[in-house]
């Protein structure tokens, strides 16, 4: 079904008049590695590759982990590439922090012999029917339209400047495209439900499930000694994606952060930051969503309606993308979902 959507998405590229390559340009970089700690990095994409989510790099005595694969096989094998500017110690282990595709489909593209660490959930997830049904079945179906207007509003743009944004981004969309064509879905092979540490030169590393909050598996990655926390898409610079998540439970898994003693925050999205206040940003905006939500769904409001209903614009301060009344349709859908007891458990 997918290889099927996904030959679609090719035979658009070659042959539908997109007149471009499906090659990213490799002169710049993917990554951009910022050294938060000594020896433990975040990695964000520079646009020149569709990488999806950050990554963090702990660079350990002997050997190396990853937090997250990015979102496609090749967005994972340039971090392994790109890696050897700042490390020749070989990766030992991946941390999926969930199991979105953008986190989990470089995956494949990591050796053997490296030992992929996730959630219990996430590793059922990933051995399920991701590819048939939820974010990633919208995404590959959504792919060649997207592809189509990206080309047509870079063809009709008329100031240079966005014109050549858009320009730059229709080859790196279609190099992702090309690059799911490979994908195998590759889950967790050590998994954990609760806790797990890892002990590594002088590095402590913990990993820690906090109940349902973005997904049903989301884990975070602590450093006590160097006070740095990897959170994934628990909490991250902005507002989180809601699409799987459970928006009731999410500022409790959220609550217990706080008692962690860290000072840095690599998270799945956005820039770094540093300290807590991110946090109570975030339990404010998802108690006052499921509030408003559930009043709605009292109401019987249609998920449509009641999308357009809710207004987040009290935390615009916190969220200047905030900038009228209304959310995204799947959010709402997703609550609905998790208040008729129909979300996975
Ligand atoms: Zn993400």
């Amino acid at each position: 079904m997918t290889r099927i959507r996904l030959g679609f998405v090719m035979a658009l590229i070659a042959g539908g008049g997109l007149m471009f390559q499906a090659q990213a340009p490799t002169a710049q970089k993917a990554y951009k590695f910022t050294e938060i700690v000594p020896g433990v990095y975040s990695a964000i994409g520079t646009g020149a590759m569709n990488v999806g989510s950050n990554s963090a790099v702990i660079v350990n005595r002997d050997e190396v982990m990853i937090v997250d694969s990015h979102i496609s096989p090749e967005s994972g094998r340039a971090m392994l590439q790109e890696l050897k500017a700042i490390t020749d110690k070989p990766v030992r282990v991946l941390v999926n922090t969930h199991f979105h595709y953008d986190h989990t489909n470089g995956n494949q593209a990591f050796p053997s012999g490296v030992d992929i660490i996730g959630h219990e959930f996430t590793r059922r997830k990933l051995t399920g029917d991701i590819l048939e049904k939820g974010m990633f079945a919208d995404l590959v179906n959504g792919l060649p339209k997207q592809l189509e207007d990206l080309q047509a509003r870079a063809a009709s743009e008329a100031d240079p400047a966005v014109k050549a944004r858009l320009a730059q981004q229709v080859p790196v969309q279609a190099a992702f495209a090309n690059s799911l064509k490979d994908l195998k879905v590759t889950p967790p092979t050590v998994t954990l439900t609760d806790q797990m540490t890892l002990y590594r030169g002088d590095r402590e590393i913990r990993l820690l499930y906090l109940g349902h909050g973005h997904t049903g598996g989301d884990i975070v990655v602590y450093l006590p000694k160097e006070k740095v926390l990897c959170t994934g898409d628990l909490l991250v610079h902005d507002i989180a994606n809601l699409i799987d998540g459970y928006v009731n439970e999410w500022p409790d898994a959220l609550e217990k952060l706080k008692p962690l003693d860290f000072v840095d925050v690599i998270p799945g999205h956005g820039d770094p930051f540093k300290g807590k206040e991110r946090i109570d940003w975030f339990q404010a905006y998802l108690r006052d969503l499921w509030r408003q939500g559930t009043a709605l769904h009292e109401q019987k409001v249609p998920p449509a309606d009641a999308a357009k209903r809710i207004d987040m614009t009290a935390h615009q301060a916190h969220y200047p993308g905030i900038t009228t009344p209304g959310v995204n349709v799947p959010a709402v859908l997703r609550m609905f979902e998790v208040m008729d007891g129909r979300a996975d458990r």
